[in-house]
């Protein structure tokens, strides 16, 4: 067959591909804009082949791309994900990730849900071509994690990637100016200013004996590109914090620290991660820069408080000084500037619930009920009130690290992830009713 009647098959197979992909039973969402975008890119290469302009092997690799695409459209059942924890990260991601074209106006992201895999992740299209009009995203959930929505907080750091590098932001270190800004604040001082500080601060005499050790087996060194990746990695971490707030933090050393075998672990010569042990270092230290290591529970509120500290004891957890490579004002400064450049794309920054929402999401969870707020007067009318996201994981990982503190039926931590599934979906419909969303 010659090659040129083949790519007008491979156009015909592709065809088909997206024509059956809408006999599939998807979520509520983006799915319709997920098909036009991708009937649109249809069209662009129909309109290369009519008109023979581009070359056979880049029609082949747009087709191939779409393809790819529309086996993502299948992975997209329902009932294989939280469909309420999805819905917000695509509310936190798009104003984030909308890609201004100036006089144009903005180009909405589509960002797509799959459950695949073992871990969090998000990727986007890196190039875009002119048969392509919007940026697709593809947010992955762990299978296996279906309900745990106080886990899912780890996207935050995905979103943080997915930010810097949407074409809008470009190379973290050149063009964005709250790239610079953010890294400007945290190479301003102390032991990441540069690559021979941070070696200097591995092989100084207080830092752990198994980093000493390690230190003396070998002659590699950190370069400036290495370091690059660990600052990326770093602010990535304080962004989900800015996102999540403290749920995060408790998510993040629930998950890590089991499959962590040496905590202080770095592949000298090719790094691209800092360890585990500065990581959860740096956010303690933004976590305490922000306020957020003191209760906001009273002892008004005993039982309450005394959960609340095991939760403030558990993110605050062990931290060895050496780790500390920031100072407070500059994690103070990074947050500022993450929290500014919220502000400015109309997304909310991360709040803990007030005292009362917290005493009564708790409360709630305490009679096996889902966090909501709602007061039902003596005629059995009800009241319900907004909660955020961060409020209601706030409220669920104090009630699970606190839950000695309260005299309720045991709670698993399975059942206690699908009470606060199914709050966000509770919250969604109090929303909706209220008018502070639409469908
Ligand atoms: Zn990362």
């Amino acid at each position: 067959m010659a090659p040129f009647l083949y790519v007008q098959e491979e156009y015909e197979n592709v065809r088909r591909a997206l024509d059956e992909s809408l006999r599939y039973d998807y979520g509520p969402g983006q799915t319709v804009d997920y098909y036009e975008e991708c009937r649109f890119r249809l069209d662009g290469i129909r309109a290369e082949l009519e008109r023979r302009a581009a070359p056979v092997s880049a029609i082949v690799s747009q087709l191939w791309d779409l393809a790819n695409r529309l086996t993502l459209i299948e992975r997209s059942h329902l009932g294989e994900f939280s469909l309420p924890f999805a819905d917000a990260i695509r509310e936190i991601a798009s104003p984030l990730l909308l890609e201004d074209e100036g006089l144009e106006g903005g180009h909405q992201p589509i960002i797509h849900m799959i459950a695949e895999g073992t871990s969090y992740q998000i990727t986007s299209e890196k190039v875009m071509g002119p048969n392509k009009r919007r940026r697709l995203y593809t947010v992955a959930f762990p299978r296996q994690l279906k309900h745990h929505v106080l886990m899912h907080a780890l996207f935050g750091h995905e979103l943080g990637h997915a930010t810097f590098y949407s074409s809008r932001a470009g190379d973290l270190f050149s063009s964005d100016p709250l790239s610079i800004r953010l890294t400007k604040t945290l190479r301003r001082e102390g032991h990441l200013r540069d690559a021979a500080s941070v070696m200097a601060w591995l092989r100084s005499e207080d830092a752990p004996e198994r980093v000493q050790r390690k230190m003396k087996d070998t002659a590699a060194t950190i370069t400036e590109a290495n370091l690059e990746h660990w600052i990326v990695e770093l602010v990535c971490d304080l962004f989900r914090l800015a996102i999540f707030g403290p749920a995060f933090v408790a998510a993040h050393r629930t998950y890590l620290e089991p499959s962590c075998k040496n905590p202080h672990e770095i592949e000298i010569e090719k790094t691209s991660h800092p360890s585990c042990a500065l990581r959860r270092a740096v956010l303690v230290g933004a976590l305490r820069a922000m306020g957020w290591l003191d209760p906001v529970a009273t002892v008004a509120n005993s039982e309450l408080l005394t959960a609340e500290r095991s939760l403030i004891d558990y993110l605050g957890g062990p931290v060895e000084p050496w780790a500390e490579v920031f100072t407070a004002d500059q994690l103070r400064e990074a947050m500022a500037a993450i929290g500014e450049h919220f502000t400015a794309t109309g997304t909310p920054l991360a709040q803990r619930p007030s005292e009362n929402v917290l005493a009564d999401l708790v409360a709630r969870i305490g009679k096996h009920l889902p966090p909501i707020r709602e007061e039902v007067d003596e005629e059995g009318v009800s009241t319900t009130h907004p909660v955020r996201l961060e409020e209601q994981l706030y409220a669920g990982w104090t009630y699970w690290l606190g839950r000695e503190a309260f005299h309720a039926r045991p709670l698993d931590f399975y059942a206690l992830n699908q009470l606060c599934d199914l709050a966000l979906l509770q919250q969604q419909a109090i929303d909706l009713s209220a008018g502070r969303r639409e469908l």
